[in-house]
């Protein structure tokens, strides 16, 4: 059974950037490995939560794996270095300021579970967190050391949330206000030479939606998620992007799994 192993920095990344794919990879035949690099110590929580923020976001984390098909959870042990600029980026032990030691454990774990393929972070991060961007360079550092063929990163398509956008307003669904484009102008990558994967997720969009549920105290229904308001970011979370990194020569066994067509119905 082949193995793919999805990294992230922070409990509620998985579900939210990449649930759909990891049902999808389970539901066929793969064996699916999450690590996250953080237990997502600098969350803002709300006051319902009355244990430490870590012990709760890590009993999330397993509720929503479960969801999502995993088979190994697995935590690297960092901190949550915070959003860009707070204290948190200098605390020790804080996974920006982590990056060689975090890329050394990465690629002895994929090594352990014989990892296939890697699915990792884009080098802006997705919404610019410098966790994010962290797990951008040790991804790709991990995957060179430990030899592993395969390398996604989870993306958002920035061109194609602006048409979301445009559309949107032009149909009168949306107050140009609640979705400010400077916002979304610091989301995913626009690049158009690069390897771009979209997966619709729509066949496990229940599935990501019970472990996005999971996270209830990071992903509350009502609010904005990247600056995206409620009644659009559902739009977005129907689809998935991955940015190819390896192999170079087109998509690998991971990326093939994910893009063949399902069954009918
Ligand atoms: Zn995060």
């Amino acid at each position: 059974m082949p193995t793919a192993v999805f990294v992230h920095p922070h409990p509620d990344d998985e579900a939210i950037f990449s649930g759909g794919a990891m049902r999808r990879a389970a539901d066929r035949g793969w064996r699916v490995v999450l690590v996250l690099a953080t237990s997502g110590e600098e969350g803002t929580m709300p006051d319902w939560v009355t244990v430490d923020a870590a012990d709760h976001r890590r009993m999330e984390t397993a509720e929503a794996a479960a969801h999502l098909g995993v088979d190994e959870l697995h935590y690297l042990g960092y901190r949550d270095s915070g959003m860009a600029g707070s204290e948190a980026n200098r605390t020790v032990g804080a996974l920006a300021a982590s990056i060689t030691a975090a890329a050394a454990d990465l690629a002895e774990l994929l090594r352990s579970v014989g990892a296939d393929a890697l699915v990792g972070q884009d080098p802006n991060g997705t919404y610019g967190h410098p966790d994010h961007v962290a797990v951008h360079h040790i991804g790709l550092d991990a995957a060179e050391r430990a030899g592993v063929g395969e390398l996604l990163e989870v993306t958002l398509d920035r061109r194609w949330l602006r048409e979301l956008r445009r559309d949107r307003i032009e149909r009168g669904r949306l107050d140009p206000a609640a979705w400010c484009a400077v916002e979304l102008e610091r989301l995913g990558i626009d690049d158009p030479d690069a390897a771009l994967v979209r997966l619709d997720v729509d066949a496990e969009l229940s599935a990501k939606q019970a472990a996005m549920a999971a996270h209830a105290s990071q992903v509350p229904d009502a609010a904005d998620f990247m600056g995206i308001p409620p009644g659009t970011f559902h739009l977005v979370v129907r689809h998935e992007w991955y940015l190819r990194r390896l192999p170079a020569s087109g998509p690998g066994p991971l990326e093939q799994a994910l893009l063949r067509p399902g069954p009918a119905g």
